[in-house]
């Protein structure tokens, strides 16, 4: 008796999208274009970003086990106002600053098998396509120049109500959170408050970069930059978009208006996903609150499966609170598996309900539990051939 061949007799995939609010069946054709947005360079890999990348892996590893093929493009956001302040603040070099934590990210997403996705462009090697961009928001009418060389996308230009698509706020909460994020809503000059920076000219930090161009030399906005990597390797329309639940706004619904009016087509993303946040001790975990739990501190102590274990023992939308027990256990659990892998036993039942856990909605909490009683019953074939999907490697890290 051989197992069902997932891509042909699987079970329907169903994914949640944030901004229909409903889990719906996932459809598409054989190529799927997946958007991630990737990290700003200037703080090394924390638990946060490991459970947001570990969730869009775990889908594409669905997604080609089901027939299809993933382009998966995770952009890196390698100029912002973090990123050259933390430069400044450390004396280094913008480029130094992000290629190193670059590299140290890159290092622990390997470790914990995450997939590297098929492209990952930076921002400084769009610029021109990000300038062509802004040029045409201008043209359209829905960008406008200041004085000072500063240039603004113009919110107000468009007929739709322009924000609330991925989450419900109050104007007051929009302005909040526009400030909290890098938005400029008291900046002089700005038609309206939540205006978007598309091009900026230097503030004069040191170590700041620059680069030419028809409003005399400057660097883009975060929100733009995504917008262009977005389009330029997927296209005007992507199958699945992705991020923490904190990009839905300002960043997410800046992404879509821009790239909406930038490919004048629309939807930009068929389906928006969404992961939670990881805290500690109640709060949320950032690098602002200084209680980062960094991934290469947990490898330093477990074994990747554990790490990746314990990562996807909580749903990817839900947020969840870091704990030292909780990895103990994962631990245990995952060396349960690793164990029970060499038993030469197989079970098609329990395999079914592990594929109908994932594909509804990703659900891999019930996943693990389903692994456990495999391993309970000694169905090692049957861990060998799951284990992957999870991207959950059996030996634990060398060295
Ligand atoms: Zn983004």
């Amino acid at each position: 008796m051989t197992a069902p061949d997932l891509a042909t007799t699987g079970p329907p995939l169903r994914l949640h999208d944030t901004r229909r609010g409903r889990i719906e069946e996932f459809t598409a054709a054989h190529t799927v274009r997946m958007y991630v947005c990737g990290i700003t360079p200037y703080d090394a890999g924390h638990l946060g970003h490991a459970f947001t990348y570990s969730a869009f892996d775990v889908l594409e590893r669905l997604l080609r086990a089901r027939g299809h093929r993933v382009h998966h493009c995770r952009n890196v956001t390698d100029v912002d106002d973090d990123i050259v302040r933390t430069a400044a603040e450390r004396g280094v070099s913008v480029a130094d600053l992000a290629a190193r934590e670059t590299a140290v990210f890159e290092r622990d997403m390997d470790a914990l098998g995450i997939r590297r996705p098929g492209s990952e462009p930076r921002a400084t090697e769009v610029i021109d396509a990000i300038i062509t961009a802004v040029h045409g928001l201008i043209r359209r009418g829905h960008a406008y120049t200041l004085l000072d060389r500063r240039v603004y996308l113009d919110v107000a230009s468009v007929a739709a109500p322009a924000f609330g698509s991925l989450v419900a706020l109050s104007e007051q909460d929009r302005l909040e959170r526009f400030a909290d994020n890098g938005g400029d809503p008291d900046a002089p000059g700005k038609r309206h408050p939540l205006d978007v920076l598309l091009w900026q000219p230097p503030a004069g930090t040191p170590g700041e970069p620059a680069w030419a161009s028809p409003w005399g030399p400057g660097r883009p906005g975060w929100h733009i930059e995504c917008s262009v990597m977005a389009v330029e390797e997927l296209g005007a329309t992507i199958d699945v978009h992705g991020g923490g639940s904190d990009l839905r706004f300002p960043h997410h619904e800046i992404e879509i208006l821009q790239s909406e009016l930038l490919t004048q087509q629309g939807p930009f993303a068929r389906f928006w996903l969404h992961t939670g946040m990881a805290g500690l001790d109640g709060q949320k975990m950032s690098k602002s609150k200084g209680n980062l739990v960094g991934v290469g501190e947990l490898l330093a102590e477990r074994p990747a499966g554990a790490v990746r274990r314990y990562l996807l023992s909580q749903h990817y939308r839900d947020d969840w609170s870091f704990d030292p027990q909780g990895v103990a256990a994962a631990d245990e659990g995952f060396r349960t598996w690793t164990d029970a892998a060499f038993e030469p036993g197989r079970d098609l039942r329990l395999e079914a309900t592990f594929h109908a856990a994932l594909a509804d909605d990703l659900d891999t909490p019930s996943a693990i539990e389903v692994l456990d009683e495999l391993a309970d019953a000694g169905a090692g074939e049957s861990l060998i051939e799951l284990l992957p999907l999870l991207g959950v490697q059996r030996s634990p890290r060398q060295g």
